[in-house]
């Protein structure tokens, strides 16, 4: 449970349709949204953008709070790159882009992509 005093605890609202990524166990995988408070400036594009409910707002401070941050998508930067402030982060220190693709090659995913190919091929097929 959240708490007032505990802003940023991370709850499990929601995390189990977002458990996994492409059979992954998602909490294996170091991909979440970071804020910088400094920057923020409250505008909460970013909590009322994400359609996966990593955010909420601190309506009293101003401020939008990480809450669920393994619910982020894989790769997405949806929120870092709308955030005017430039105070959403994804990796310190390195490109977000080479993180993500650091994860793809480190999860060995591509096999599993390919039978999943083969099990959405009705859905996919182009
Ligand atoms: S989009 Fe950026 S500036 Fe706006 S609330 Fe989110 S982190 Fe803060
Ligand atoms: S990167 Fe995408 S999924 Fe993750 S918190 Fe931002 S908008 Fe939501």
């Amino acid at each position: 449970m959240n708490c007032s005093c505990q802003p940023n605890q991370p709850s499990k609202e929601n995390n189990a349709q977002f458990a996994k990524w492409h059979g992954i166990d998602r909490n294996a995988i170091d991909w979440q949204p970071k804020i910088d408070e400094a920057k923020c400036i409250g505008c909460g594009l970013c909590a009322t953008t994400c359609g996966r409910k990593v955010y909420k707002y601190d309506y009293e401070n101003k401020k939008s709070k990480v809450v669920n941050p393994n619910n982020c998508m894989v790769a997405c930067q949806t929120c870092a790159n709308l955030c005017p402030a430039g105070a959403i982060t994804f990796a310190e220190g390195a490109d977000t882009r080479e993180k993500a693709q650091k994860i793809v090659r480190e999860t060995r995913i591509l096999p599993a992509i390919q039978k999943e190919l083969e099990n959405k091929k009705e859905e996919l097929k182009f």
